[in-house]
């Protein structure tokens, strides 16, 4: 038996509204549940966290604000993120004041997502301990860090497209690439650098939870720990440590496992470019011809509104592609429980982080195809450093995904990469395992509580 807290303690946390951070929050606050803790989620009307369903040992709590219903999708995740800080800094100052008068519980502290930095004033007028959650890796925010370095030193100019020759490395960053740097597809530079100077800042935070694991990132880890010089929890991944409530947004369609059941092992490519990707029509008939004439087997996850300008049907939009027998396609797929299928040879992947993670987890090898901000240096990490993957940059073309999906499914190459991600699997499984570096820094954490 693990050791449990003697007198129950509440922790309060307060996640970011999109699934890439709702889950790994909700896992995490699903893991310090079994230890014993109270967990309350505050949260606004942009979460969609239903309470009644697997999360009903939660308590929840709304956070005041009055922004438009649709500001999420109007506004876009950047400009969406300055605007929600500021709309509640104050309010929920007002919801944490309130929630405390009725508390019987000690709080243990507020957890905040890194973008939901309003908490840390509100957890700081009430004197509770502040703990940060990053839902990215440590490269991910040394990259973050640099671009924001860059930017205040000679503004735009390095981070501009096209500026730099292509295979440029930012310094003391091996092996990203000037155009790896997380700028955002749905926000100008500015717009990002000021999200993600306040994300990059600890405030009075005391600590940080991150979503990621020792062995994938040793020096980044470090690097993160000399710049905010707060302790640093490697705790991931989350989706292997705690059995995750189910937070899917979408409703998963759970007749491809079915599917999956009639194929042979190792014989199927799964795609899904996760929850707010977006493609062009001319790219998703490119990634179709690609994909039937690889000969190979597939399983593609299309979320309806991913398609840019299109409000076809996913029946519609290949009415002029006959899908063989050999392909199966979604609007939302299980995607953990696709993963970790047997008949799953390969992930045709954005490389959102948890999508990552649920990979490597499984020991599924990846086809790169980043479109925004962190998962641009995930896909680098992965095809240079973890080398479980290929990378396919510019344009989409049927021959380009042709070649890469029969890269990772048929060549020697393949073949090499799959064993490189079994082995990764095996580490990431031991560090969340009794003895393992992440179990052991979640318990370091807890006993800090
Ligand atoms: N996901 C899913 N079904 C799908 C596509 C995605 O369940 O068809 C889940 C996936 O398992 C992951 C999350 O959505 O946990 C996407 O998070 P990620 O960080 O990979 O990407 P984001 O959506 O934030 O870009």
């Amino acid at each position: 038996m693990e050791e449990k807290q003697e007198r129950r303690k509440r922790i309060v946390l307060i996640p970011a509204p999109a699934q890439g951070h709702i889950s790994p929050m909700m896992q995490l606050a699903r893991a310090l549940h079994l230890k014993g803790f109270s967990i309350t989620v505050a949260q606004t009307k942009f979460n969609y966290l239903n309470p009644s369903k697997d999360l009903a040992d939660f308590q929840f709590i709304t956070i005041p604000e009055s922004l438009p219903a649709s500001d999420l999708k109007d506004l876009g995740p950047v400009w969406f993120l300055i605007k929600i800080n500021k709309e509640c800094e104050v309010s929920f100052k007002k919801c944490l004041g309130q929630f405390l008068a009725q508390q019987q519980e000690e709080i243990a502290c507020v957890i905040y997502d890194e973008f939901m930095y309003f908490a840390e004033a509100a957890a700081k007028e009430f004197k509770l301990p502040k703990v940060i959650f990053s839902t990215e890796n440590a490269t991910a925010f040394a990259c973050r860090s640099a671009m924001c370095k860059l930017y205040a030193k000679d503004g735009l100019a390095p981070l501009k497209e096209g500026c730099r020759s292509e295979e440029e490395l930012v310094p003391e960053l091996h092996p990203i690439r000037y155009k790896d740097l997380p700028t955002s597809a749905f926000a100008p530079v500015e717009a990002s650098v000021e999200v993600f100077k306040n994300s990059c800042e600890k405030g009075t935070a005391s600590s940080m939870i991150i979503n990621t694991v020792r062995c994938l990132e040793i020096s980044s880890l470090e690097r993160l720990q000399q710049e905010l010089k707060i302790p640093i929890y490697p705790v991931g991944p989350l989706h292997m440590v705690s059995s995750a409530p189910s937070t899917s947004l979408l409703e998963e369609n759970e007749s491809c496992i079915d599917w999956l059941d009639k194929q042979k092992p190792s014989s199927v490519i799964y795609i899904s470019l996760g929850s707010f990707t977006l493609m062009e029509t001319k790219e998703v008939l490119e990634m179709a011809f690609g994909l039937v004439s690889s000969n190979q087997y597939f399983l593609w996850a299309i979320r309806p509104g991913s398609i840019v300008g299109s409000e076809l049907s996913n029946e519609e939009l290949f009415s002029t592609i006959e899908i063989p027998d050999r392909g199966y396609i979604v609007k939302w797929a299980p995607q953990k429980q696709v993963l970790a299928h047997p008949a799953i040879r390969a992930f045709w992947s954005h490389c959102g982080w948890n999508s990552t993670l649920e990979s490597m987890g499984e020991g599924i090898p990846m086809i790169c195809r980043p479109f925004t901000t962190d998962q641009k240096v995930n896909a680098r990490y992965v095809e240079c450093v973890w080398r479980v993957g290929v990378h396919v940059e510019g344009e989409l073309e049927r021959g380009v995904v042709e070649r890469a999906v029969r890269r990772l499914m048929v060549d020697q190459e393949g073949e090499e990469m799959k064993i490189r991600a079994l082995s990764l699997k095996e580490k990431l499984r031991a560090s969340v395992l009794p003895g393992g570096s992440s179990h052991k820094s979640l318990n370091d954490f807890i006993k800090t509580l």
